[in-house]
């Protein structure tokens, strides 16, 4: 997975075909699409302690899964934790992985979120920026 800073236009995949046509699984067509979450082992990152009602809209909006992948992408800070270790806690499976995306809709834009964020909120006490947290608690309360 690519590292992408907070609130930066969405480029990971071109939002819709040569044809101009959207991706059949973008929820919001048309709306332009901001990073959030995009992180790896070499960037810094915000952290802190989030809203009480953070953790639960984000385990309800990850639920729509959108450009799913064929391969995993597993938790670049679990393996930089790990070490020497991290090849065999791999093989065996024990680390973070995801393969997709989720999306939160904001005001006038669309947040593009690795389905790995919320283990990045619950695992390293990762902030994400207020304004996505903001409106993924409002889209689901
Ligand atoms: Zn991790």
């Amino acid at each position: 997975m690519a590292f992408f800073v907070d609130l930066t236009p969405y480029t990971y995949w071109e939002p819709h075909d040569r044809n101009g046509r959207w991706a059949p699984d973008e929820p919001w067509p048309g709306l332009p699409l901001l990073n959030v979450g995009w992180l790896d082992a070499s960037h810094p990152f915000q952290i802190g302690a989030p809203p009480d009602e953070l953790m639960p809209a984000l385990t309800k909006l990850a639920k729509v899964r959108v450009r799913q992948t064929r391969g995993y992408h597993h938790c670049e800070l679990c393996i930089r934790d790990m070490g020497d270790d991290a090849r065999e806690v791999i093989r065996q499976g024990l680390i973070a992985r995801e393969s997709a995306e989720f999306r939160v809709r904001g005001h006038g834009v669309v947040y593009a979120v690795p389905q790995l964020l919320t283990h990045y909120v619950a695992a390293h006490e990762y902030l994400p920026p207020p304004e996505f947290c903001e409106a993924a608690i409002a889209s689901t309360s």
